[in-house]
């Protein structure tokens, strides 16, 4: 399965002349997009595999987009739904690719390039065009994928429904007495089962680990008495879901049950904060406000979210300090957390979709507090 089900070459080419025209306010002659999710988002062109050969696409505001590839794999690219819109040419082996890339940019042009583009292939540009520039994609065009239209949405909502399923069966499962490795591969199964085609991660942190928000998993024996937080998601149909719930292993004691309904009423102030036109920032800073009032300011140590899409993790981040707007379709986390060190932590995520009139959650299990045997 691909994320290039239902889209049309009308859709690519609507990405590519918005993407030329943001390059343009942004002073930029171009846009450079080479494998990974930006070629995916303006072509529908998956590689089966990223190799040393160069493959770029080339979007500028006065032209007609062009794509060079590697000869042997020209067929492939002029399968993808949006190269039908794009001029696509290619290099054989023996040749010069920079060279041959090189005809399609503006000597003198200042080009935002894909995160994931190789250096090599950059600096083979730089040397063949000396007086060209290079600035990083999300650094200049940060929302160049942040805004879905509406059938990214519903992917990305049957990622997040998948995710939520995952969840309801996982909190049926005995946890004590099994280690967090056995837990993490049973969500990974489980993410597979409902549709997904990649796991991107499966955290389990129980107890005193789940007061870590890096750590990933161990050969930890789940007790009784354990918070467990589980972070989970990856991709189903091409688009992400990232989704967090923290379950207690029998009765939870006063404390317990306290840090996690600060962290549950965080959640909720941070998605209803959402609404266009409000700052990334206000909605860290309304989950922020609700667990300082709680006394546990300094134990929530990092950003409330980021964006989500045909990545599991993207721009824009909703941290302190981005202030650019939320506008209907941005989709990113809500995922408020109090990590109390050697002891135990709780974290809550769901992805949420801004629409005109605030927020919609794309993750919709239950967010109280269950206890699992
Ligand atoms: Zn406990
Ligand atoms: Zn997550
Ligand atoms: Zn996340």
């Amino acid at each position: 399965m691909t994320s290039t089900a239902g889209f049309t070459a009308e859709d690519f080419s609507r990405r590519m002349a918005r993407a030329a025209s943001d390059a343009t306010d942004a002073g930029l002659t171009g846009v450079l997009v080479t494998p990974g999710p930006d070629l995916t988002y303006f072509t529908g062109y998956q590689l089966t595999a990223i190799t040393e050969r160069i493959t770029m696409l080339v979007i500028q505001a006065d032209r007609e987009p062009a794509m060079i590839v590697p000869n042997l794999e020209r067929p492939d690219a002029e399968s993808a739904p949006g190269a039908t819109v794009v001029s696509v040419s290619d290099w054989a082996d023996g040749s010069d690719p920079y060279e041959e890339t090189a005809k399609l940019l503006d000597p003198h042009g200042r080009y935002a390039v894909s995160d994931s583009a190789w250096a090599m292939h950059v600096l083979g540009l730089q040397s063949a065009l000396p007086e060209s520039g290079y600035v990083s994609m999300t650094s200049t065009l940060p929302m160049l994928r942040a805004i879905k239209d509406a059938d990214e949405l519903e992917l990305l909502a049957s990622a997040g429904a998948a995710a939520d399923a995952t969840f309801d069966e996982i909190r049926q499962m005995p946890f004590a007495g099994r280690s967090e490795l056995e837990v993490a591969s049973e969500i990974a199964n489980l993410l597979r089962e409902f549709g997904h085609s990649k796991v991107d991660f499966a955290l389990v942190g129980s107890g005193p680990n789940g007061a870590n928000p890096h750590h990933e998993v161990g050969e930890k024996t789940i007790q009784d008495g354990d918070m467990v937080v589980m972070d989970f998601g990856g991709i189903k149909d091409g688009y992400g879901s990232d989704i967090t719930r923290t379950v207690h292993v029998g009765e939870p004691s006063e404390e317990e049950r306290d840090v996690y309904e600060v962290v549950r009423r965080a959640q909720q102030a941070a998605f209803e904060a959402v609404r266009p036109g409000t700052a990334c920032q206000e909605i860290d800073r309304a989950a922020r406000a609700v667990i300082a009032d709680a006394g546990y300011g300094e134990r929530f140590i990092h950003r409330v979210g980021h964006g989500i899409g045909l990545t599991t993790h993207e721009p824009p981040y909703m941290v302190e300090g981005e202030v650019r707007p939320i506008e209907p379709g941005l989709c990113f986390s809500i995922e408020p957390g109090i990590y109390l060190p050697g002891r135990f932590g709780v974290r809550i995520e769901d992805i949420v979709a801004a629409t005109d009139e605030g927020g919609r959650r794309l993750n919709n299990t239950s967010r109280e507090m269950h206890t699992v045997s």
